[in-house]
């Protein structure tokens, strides 16, 4: 399978800075890797219409409810409908700033795979909780909270994002040992949670992902991709993550 990068655009750029960025983009992308966007919930039609075909557009989070009274909320059965591909769910800022646990996530987790969506699901730990050798036992939980009693048939649109916390935003790239010890991990708690997925399930390494230090972690065994924040916004630097120079 292809590697696969996703940009995760939070929330940067007006709808200007997108068409410039595809305007480059489109130009020089050859699709030797897979490339997915997040963006904001408004830029998503604008994403749609101007990104070259192959790459493909999703949300950084949703709610766990396809329609009815939740103002404000946006929901997957919309962006299913709007052609959507994925949604980014319980990334770190979205765990410290907005109260989401592993065990809440579990339903959106359910909500956006049964809409026809992939899940990319975030897990990682703090730099206290590896300080104090945590980091396993806790990425472990957090899998299981996450995906504990999803069907089966929900792991084929499911994407694990492992992301040290203490990474993420903050120029410090864990090392490619490091990385692929904890993929290496989830790669193990999958196959044994799910022995015909888990050894397919796409694991995506983020925290810092650079032009310069993107081919050492791509090259490890257990890393299928990068979930990229920063550098995912020049269209000159995610085209180098992608292997297009
Ligand atoms: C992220 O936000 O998911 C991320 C990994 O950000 P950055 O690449 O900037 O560390």
């Amino acid at each position: 399978m292809k590697k696969l990068l996703i940009g995760n655009w939070k929330m940067n750029k007006n709808s200007h800075d997108v068409a410039e960025f595809f305007k480059s983009f489109n130009e020089k992308y050859t699709v030797k890797r897979d490339a997915w966007i997040a963006a904001q919930a408004i830029h998503f039609p604008i994403v749609e219409e101007l990104k070259t075909p192959s790459v493909k557009a999703g949300l950084q989070n949703c709610s766990e409810h396809i329609e009815g009274a939740y103002t404000g909320e946006v929901s997957p059965r919309s962006l299913k409908d709007m052609n959507g591909h994925f949604v980014i769910l319980g990334h770190s800022e979205r765990r410290q700033f907005f109260g989401e646990t592993s065990r809440g996530l579990n339903a959106k987790i359910r909500t956006v795979i049964n809409e026809g969506l992939v899940a990319v699901y975030c897990v990682g730990e703090t730099l206290s909780e590896r300080e104090a050798g945590l980091t396993l036992s806790l990425i472990e939980d957090q899998i299981h909270q996450g995906l504990n009693d999803q069907s089966k048939a929900n792991l084929e649109n499911l994407i694990i994002a492992y992301e040290p916390v203490w990474a993420i935003g903050t120029g410090k790239t864990a090392t490619p040992d490091q990385a692929q010890e904890v993929h290496a991990h989830i790669r193990s708690i999958l196959t044994s949670k799910f022995p015909a997925f888990g050894g397919k399930t796409r694991i995506l390494y983020g925290g810092s992902v650079k032009p310069d230090n993107v081919e050492e972690l791509l090259a490890q065994k257990d890393i299928d991709g990068g979930l990229v924040g920063g550098a995912s916004l020049k269209a000159k630097d995610f085209l180098a993550l992608c292997g297009d120079k």
